[in-house]
């Protein structure tokens, strides 16, 4: 006959086992659930841009890191605790409000490549992020247009953006690439201007994007006709800080979206903003 102690241990044994076969149904769930998507999640990074791209067979990719810590925790919210390596890192171009959040980053995570922009600077961010790249002896890539990057079978990173002689800018030698997974394609801008649009409008690159990250966090140097007319967004994302001193968005870069996409989400205004994509459509809340 069983003890009441017996019986105690038991129950308790019997309810571990029950909440640890829950937690691992659970996981499983989940990834039956994200298996067949590309996922992009625009970071609330504040006045920056922090973009997370992880592909169904779980390569992970991170354009830009805001303009501090912030990315951080939100790369640790959506890779979990114990995985800490990328698969590649882009700087799209050295602007603090891009490249400090990519410092911290490259400090904490394994980042087996980088792909940056031709463009450098005196700052001293610049210089950590050198310092760190060559202590840790990552290889980097420097974007130029025309370069295709397999990410993951069917899905794919095309360089249109910047070409050879662009100048040494900062803005104006983003890196602009359109992330395809068949029939879905997303646009990344940096913070190109008008005259890099219009450079980009006469090229032949197919540019026709479901998903628009709007360059330079909607700026009225930015987002002209000619640009948005070849894109032809369904979905236009505004990463941009909360009450920022640069007045991002310019009220008449908002009103122009509108006659081009009529979906435009604000991380000042929605937070995190995650998109995921079956390559056939896209799903988003909002
Ligand atoms: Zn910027």
């Amino acid at each position: 006959m069983l003890s009441k102690i017996d019986l105690k241990i038991k129950l308790a044994v019997l309810v571990v086992l029950a909440v640890m076969a829950g937690f691992v149904w659970q996981q499983v769930w989940s990834q039956q659930a994200n298996q067949q998507y590309l996922k992009v999640d625009f970071f609330d990074v504040g006045q920056g841009d922090s973009i997370f791209i992880e592909t169904p067979d779980k390569k992970q990719i991170l354009i830009d890191g805001g303009p501090g810590e912030a990315v951080l925790e939100k790369l640790g919210n959506e890779m979990g605790f114990f995985d800490r390596s990328l698969d590649l890192v882009i700087l799209t171009h050295p602007d603090s409000d891009h490249l400090n959040g990519l410092i911290e980053v490259l400090r904490h995570y394994q980042v087996a490549q980088i792909l940056a922009s031709p463009a450098q600077t005196d700052g001293a961010g610049f210089k950590e992020w050198q310092k760190i790249i060559s202590e840790k002896n990552i290889p980097v890539t420097i974007g130029q247009a025309g370069q295709q990057i397999e990410i993951s079978p069917r899905i794919n990173f095309d360089v249109v953006y910047p070409f050879s002689g662009t100048g040494s800018g900062t803005n104006t030698s983003s890196i602009v690439g359109r992330l395809c997974y068949q029939q879905i394609c997303f646009l990344m801008t940096g913070d190109i201007e008008e005259s890099q649009e219009k450079t980009l409008g006469q090229t032949n690159f197919n540019l026709n994007s479901q998903v628009l990250k709007v360059a330079h966090h909607g700026s009225k140097t930015s987002s002209t006709d000619g640009l948005l007319s070849r894109v032809q967004p369904q979905l236009a994302i505004i990463s941009v800080g909360k009450n920022n001193s640069f007045g991002h968005p310019a009220p008449e870069i908002v009103e122009r979206l509108k006659k081009y996409t009529n979906k435009i989400l604000r991380t000042d205004e929605t937070g995190n903003i995650e998109i995921k994509t079956d390559g056939t459509q896209l799903f988003f809340e909002n």
